[in-house]
């Protein structure tokens, strides 16, 4: 499958991008010329309900890149209005990935810092004749709703009242009534073509203890109430989220026109009494479409399924497409960054290629990585004709198109570690690599014949032996002369042994969630999907803090891992391998 992205080349691999272009660009960019606004502000409003995801990304980058390009605001805001599947330790992450990717808030947020608000505009909504309390349960409501093609009915409670809708809404608040008893609707229109105006809920009883409130309220609001009052309270001029929130725009308009929190400056009197500067107005949604990948899932209830099965080990798991577990891969803020770019801001569904991802990070890598040398899979190659104890260190470049990375020093000696698949006895066609008798150059220090094959008793080869040209040595007249192929190698001495760990995508198909096989993501996972071998790594690459990201040559990009890693016990992740592997029919296989 090819890639739906609209923009998937010659994008420059850094953040001075032209400036952006799409839809949204455009409506801030006309309303900032026009003075409908004298400045931009925007927020991220995540539920604390699990780990953020790559699709999240998206929404960051959009929210806080907005504010940022137009030198507005942004605020990160926790839209926590189910208390039972909220948790302090979902919030924290989420501050640490915003704050990984780049960004910074103007101001902290919660949902549950307005439920005071929220309290009394639904209040003036019952005075307003705008609402009421319904005494329907749950399946009643859904009875009463009607069909996409059939209209609702009014609820019997629907003409309650003023008086008796204060008076049950406050006996909700204190308590009273037990969960799912009675709920507050709003009163719209229950033959409405929008399924959302029918009546919708804007709190429910949930005797529940909030991770931010405490045990202070036994009543909760609904989403769509909270969060567009909650825009209207942060002065919100241009809320930003992905489709599916389309059909709520009208509920959205609805509740801000009809609370018109910036003509009741009384409401707020509370948040600025607690500190909470507040600048309502009126805030206009406008949707784009979300982030989707092939190959991956991409909701916080299927992330969560996975670590709850035990299918990967834990959130920050680098097959995982958490950001936690990404990081932890090796994907880099800016690659992230640069994929949402590439991708671009529509209203058109697609679904990106896996290799745009990929690209992102290699394109990234490529330009900033330093490199390395590091020898996965071992095989011994003794340079005979230097003598035992030779030693000697060799000045490479970190980067071979960026000098400002300066040199390293890699040590050099008579035995060393190349890569196992560097050498054939019966070579392919085409092969440019090692074969017996055959030369090949030694990454930066000489070029090399190979004398003998040494076997053991079953015939395995367990080490070459070989003559290393003394001409052919740096400085020497013979350094350029030409030979086929260039390896990698370490000095067996002075590597130090390294556990790699090679992960590859963590589904084998391209739409994971398709359910309608019968079949689940669970059937769809990657058997080989992690792979830990033990390697040996230039000195040079052993010291890497964690989260240092390298390119071994001509094995891919690996990143010193951010939990386990330490200069005397080496861990590396593979981030990306230096090609698509997959673009060659790998996942027909
Ligand atoms: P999920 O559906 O994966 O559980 P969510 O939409 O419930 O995620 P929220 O915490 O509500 O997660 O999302 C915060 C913001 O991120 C919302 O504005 C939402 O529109 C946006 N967002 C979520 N998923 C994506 C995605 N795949 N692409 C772009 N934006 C996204
Ligand atoms: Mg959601």
């Amino acid at each position: 499958m090819s890639s739906a992205g609209p923009v998937e080349s010659a994008v420059p691999p850094s953040d001075a991008a032209p400036a952006r272009q799409d839809f949204i660009r455009q409506i801030v960019r006309e309303d900032l010329a026009s003075g409908k606004h004298a400045a931009v502000r925007t927020r991220f409003p995540p539920e604390p309900n699990g780990y953020l995801h790559i699709g999240h990304a998206k929404a960051i980058c959009l929210d806080f890149g907005i504010a940022a390009e137009f030198g507005g605001r942004c605020n990160l805001r926790f839209d926590d209005t189910n208390p039972e599947k909220e948790d302090l330790a979902f919030v924290r992450a989420i501050e640490d990935d915003v704050r990984w990717l780049g960004f910074e808030w103007a101001e902290l947020r919660h949902a549950s810092d307005y439920f005071d608000v929220y309290y009394r505009a639904a209040t003036k909504l019952i005075e307003q004749g705008d609402a009421f309390v319904c005494d329907l349960t749950a399946e009643q409501v859904r009875e009463y709703r009607g069909t996409l093609t059939e209209p609702g009915r009014n609820s019997p409670f629907r003409d309650r009242s003023v008086e008796e809708n204060l008076d049950l809404f406050a006996r909700m608040r204190a308590g009273e009534f037990a969960d799912g008893t009675r709920t507050l609707r709003a009163k719209i229109d229950m033959a409405s073509g929008n399924i959302n105006l029918r009546d919708p809920a804007l709190y429910r009883i949930k005797q529940v203890a909030h991770q931010n409130t405490g045990d202070a309220w036994p009543i909760y609001p609904m989403y769509d109430f909270a969060h567009a009052l909650g825009d209207a309270v942060e002065g919100i001029t241009h809320s930003l989220c992905t489709l599916e929130f389309e059909d709520h725009r009208p509920l959205y308009d609805w509740v801000v026109d009809r609370v018109d929190l910036a003509g009741n400056p009384e409401l707020l009197a509370s948040l600025s009494a607690r500190g909470l500067p507040v600048v309502a107005a009126k805030p206009r949604q406008i949707e784009f479409s979300r982030l989707n990948i092939n190959y991956t899932v991409m909701s916080k209830r299927k992330l969560t399924q996975l670590v709850a099965e035990g299918l990967v080990d834990g959130w920050d798991d680098p097959r995982m497409y958490t950001l936690q577990g990404l990081r932890r891969r090796g994907y880099t803020p800016a690659s992230l960054r640069l994929l949402v770019d590439r991708v671009g801001i529509s209203k058109q569904n697609s679904v990106i290629d896996f290799s745009v991802l990929e690209g992102a990070l290699r394109d990234d890598l490529d330009a900033r990585a330093p490199r390395r040398m590091a020898v996965i899979d071992p095989l011994k190659l003794v340079l005979t004709n230097l003598p035992d104890g030779h030693a000697e260190t060799l000045t490479f470049p970190n980067h071979p198109k960026d000098e400002t990375q300066g040199t390293r020093e890699v040590p050099f000696s008579r035995q060393l570690w190349i890569e196992r698949d560097d050498f054939a006895e019966v070579p392919p066609k085409g092969w440019k690599r090692l074969v017996p008798g055959g030369e090949v150059r030694l990454r930066g220090a000489g070029i090399v014949r190979v004398d003998e094959v040494v076997k053991d008793a079953d015939g395995h080869i367990v080490e070459l032996q070989g003559t290393l040209d003394p001409e052919s040595r740096p400085g020497m007249e013979g350094a350029n002369r030409k030979v086929k192929g260039t390896i990698h190698w370490v000095s067996a001495a002075h590597a130090v042994e390294a556990e790699v760990r090679l992960f590859d995508r963590l589904f084998v198909v391209e739409k994971p969630d398709d359910e309608s096989t019968g079949q689940t993501y669970r059937d769809h996972l990657n058997p080989d999907s992690r792979r830990s071998v033990t390697g040996y790594i230039e000195p040079a690459a052993a010291e890497a803090a964690p989260e240092q990201s390298f390119q071994f040559e001509r094995t891919g990009y690996f990143v010193a891992d951010r939990v386990d890693h330490t200069p005397a016990r080496p861990v590396f992740n593979r981030s990306v391998t230096l090609r698509d592997t997959w673009a060659a029919g790998h996942a027909a296989g």
